[in-house]
């Protein structure tokens, strides 16, 4: 029998009335339809119960990576999910994937992880340091409901870091920051004490700055692919099969989803915004508020563009930009959407965070 506590079931979670041949279990991969959830008795296939299909408002009722789930246990079949409990911290995303689309009325945001204690926010240390972009990280893992560490990897390739330390260590107050090396384990030590029993921990952070091998190093052991192999084939690398919810040796849970690897994105696209204000002043003046800028009329892009105002390899600039960056056309009220929901949820997180800073003991 499999102790759901060293998945992290802690009490917490254990709010849900379990019904009649139900039992708890806790989602470590989501496939299309299919989820795999690890129970006591191991783990086992599921699927949703149909009725979740009508009731689901967002993509967001879905079952993520991490969700504590109430099952119909199936010793022969796929189990059913019936239930999901509570989400003490989450990442979501915009889902372009019409993952399940049929069934929802309005997706909104997909949950890409969920219920996890730590966000390792991971930015290297001899390559493109960028402190707004740690600071966005840090906004984005506060609001998850996570608590955000920042690790400067790649520590064995350069002389001095104090500079880059110093500077986050005053701009992002309360916030631990480590520099560590997978390759030298400098600094590897410094972090055991995140990596005990029940915790999870997700990482976040650009392609290249060393997740996977930093994965594997703390975990000792190969259970991640490192970029070398995957740039080979970039296509294939946001369809490994790979166990998204892991329990290593060490007790610590990590969740590495192919969402959590697109979250990085979001910078991108608000950045985006910036860099082509003079863009986004158009497309607000376009008679329609849904123009796709191809051949409606009252297209202000369109008009800039025949009149010169806007050069039309600027435009071309910005389309292959945006497909980049997978901007949707509905991008700007998804944003809208989606600092609103986050207001929201720093909110209540910080009524909680007061809470844990008392009970949890670490912070
Ligand atoms: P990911 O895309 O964030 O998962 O990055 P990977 O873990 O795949 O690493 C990207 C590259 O950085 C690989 O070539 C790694 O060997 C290299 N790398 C990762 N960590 C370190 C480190 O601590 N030191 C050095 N020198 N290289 C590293
Ligand atoms: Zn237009």
């Amino acid at each position: 029998m499999i102790d759901l506590r060293n998945y992290g079931y802690t009490e917490q979670y254990q709010t849900e009335e379990m019904p009649e041949g139900c039992i708890p279990g806790r989602v470590t991969e989501v496939h299309r339809e299919l989820f795999k959830v690890i129970t006591e008795f191991g783990e086992c296939n599921a699927r949703m119960k149909g009725s979740f299909y009508n009731k689901a408002d967002t993509a967001e009722d879905f079952p993520a990576v991490g969700d504590f789930v109430i099952l119909r246990y199936n010793e022969i079949g796929d189990s059913q999910i019936t239930k999901i409990c509570p989400r003490r911290s989450k990442f979501s995303r915009p889902d372009y994937s019409g993952h399940a689309a049929g069934y929802v009325k309005t997706i909104l945001e997909q949950v890409v992880a969920a219920n996890f204690d730590y966000v390792f926010i991971l930015a290297s240390l001899n390559y493109d340091f960028n402190i707004n972009r740690i600071l966005r990280y840090i906004t984005v893992a506060w609001e998850s409901g996570g608590t955000p560490v920042v690790l400067l990897t790649k520590a064995d390739l350069v002389e001095d870091y104090t500079e880059q330390l110093r500077l986050i260590r005053e701009q992002a107050i309360g916030v631990e920051v480590y520099a560590v090396s997978a390759k030298s384990k400098e600094g590897l030590k410094q972090l055991e004490r995140f990596m005990t029993s029940q915790n999870t921990v997700v990482f976040l952070g650009s392609s290249g700055v060393g997740k996977s091998t930093l994965v594997n190093a703390l975990a000792g052991d190969d259970i991640m692919e490192v970029n070398q192999i995957r740039q080979d084939d970039s296509k294939g690398r946001h369809t490994t099969t790979h166990r998204q919810l892991i329990l290593l040796n060490n007790g610590v849970m990590v969740i590495d989803t192919p969402g959590m690897r697109e979250l990085g994105m979001w910078d991108v696209e608000e950045g985006l915004g910036d860099t082509f204000s003079d863009i986004a002043e158009l497309s607000n003046q376009c008679r329609f508020s849904d123009c796709t800028h191809r051949n409606e009329p009252g297209c202000a892009i369109q008009a800039a563009i025949a009149d010169h105002t806007l050069e039309g390899s600027r435009w071309k600039n910005y389309l292959q930009l945006k497909g980049e960056a997978r901007f949707t056309e509905d991008k700007s009220a998804y944003l809208r959407e989606k600092r609103e929901f986050f207001k929201k949820l720093e909110k209540a997180n910080r009524t909680k965070q007061k809470v844990g800073v008392i009970s949890d003991g670490v912070r």
